[in-house]
């Protein structure tokens, strides 16, 4: 089977969905979810559903068969990423199944990627690479959508706040990583190889202010702050102090080009431009 992790979850479900679309007969599609209610919908399509929690390794012994091409996509819980992806957990159980394929999303540049948010990754791929397992390394740029989601405080203070500079994000939508997934999972020749997935162009946080000026018909600046400043405003406006911390670590990393790179790898295995900003932010405008 095609095995897609997480596959309740926004990445997941988006693989799944282009999966289908591609002519992946649901009956050769597993899901590894850890809540069986709210996977209910692809139990209808007909999809086989695995339940396994990345928290718990008694529990994956199920989630993969010899010979599965797996889609690993990596959990939410910074921090906790470590034991739950890699020799403790999920590439153990995929080892331990024989499986032909660990697909894994990490994050652009890979052992390059030296910020706080990179650690996880950088470590899974290294367990992955030790376990032996054939493997293909989906490198995720940033999504779009972790800008246009966050719209509300923008409009409302008129300001992008950031402590990026003029650093560049070579984003793409959660659909085009999703694409490139399940391409990787579909094609052949992906086996030992890492891809650099980002969008095909990339912007500043002051084109991005401008953008949404743009289409808002809103005054909307570009406010860059020290890196202090930035964590005091997140911690003030609710964000928990450890992920503020993290937040304001990624603004540095973009700062010095980390998310910027363009290699075209996106496009090339999705066969068609990324997705501009400018779309991304209509349809976030669209719906607010
Ligand atoms: P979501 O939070 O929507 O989905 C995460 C998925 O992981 C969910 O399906 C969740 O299950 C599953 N999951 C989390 N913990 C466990 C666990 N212990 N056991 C089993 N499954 C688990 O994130 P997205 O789909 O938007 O993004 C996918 C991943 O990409 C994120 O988890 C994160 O690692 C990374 N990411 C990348 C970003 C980028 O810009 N490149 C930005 C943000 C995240 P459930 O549905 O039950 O909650």
């Amino acid at each position: 089977s095609i095995v897609v992790t997480g596959a309740t979850g926004r990445l997941g479900r988006l693989v799944v969905e282009r999966l289908l679309e591609t002519g992946v007969p649901a009956a050769g599609i597993a899901a590894v979810v850890r809540d069986k209610d709210k996977a209910a919908d692809l139990a209808a399509h007909g999809i086989e559903l695995r339940v396994a929690d990345y928290d718990a390794p008694a529990t994956l012994a199920g989630a993969f068969r010899t010979g599965d091409r797996v889609l690993l996509v990596s959990g939410n819980e910074v921090g906790r990423r470590v034991p739950q992806h890699t020799d403790t957990a999920v590439v153990a159980a995929a080892r331990a199944a024989g499986v032909a394929q660990l697909a894994y999303t990490g994050i652009l540049g890979g052992p390059e990627a030296d910020f706080e948010l990179a650690a996880e990754h950088r470590a899974t791929e290294q367990a992955i690479l030790d376990s032996g397992l054939p493997y293909t390394f989906l490198r995720n740029g940033w999504y779009t959508e972790n800008h246009t989601e966050r719209l509300t405080p923008i409009l409302e203070h008129g300001a992008v706040v950031a402590n990026a500079g003029e650093g560049r994000i070579a984003s793409a939508e959660r659909a085009d990583y999703a694409a490139a997934a399940a391409a990787v999972l579909t094609g052949e020749g992906h086996l030992g190889r890492a891809y650099e997935l980002s969008g095909d162009t990339a912007w500043s946080l002051a084109e991005y202010a401008a953008e949404v000026a743009k289409q808002s018909g809103r005054e909307i600046a570009h406010r860059n702050v020290p890196a202090e400043t930035h964590l005091e405003i997140l911690t003030g406006a609710g964000v928990p102090a450890p992920f503020a911390a993290i937040l304001v670590d990624v603004d540095r990393a973009v700062e010095r080009g980390l998310l910027a790179r363009g290699d075209g790898d996106l496009a090339r295995l999705i066969g068609r431009p990324t997705t501009p900003l400018a779309e991304t932010a209509a349809t976030a405008l669209a719906h607010h």
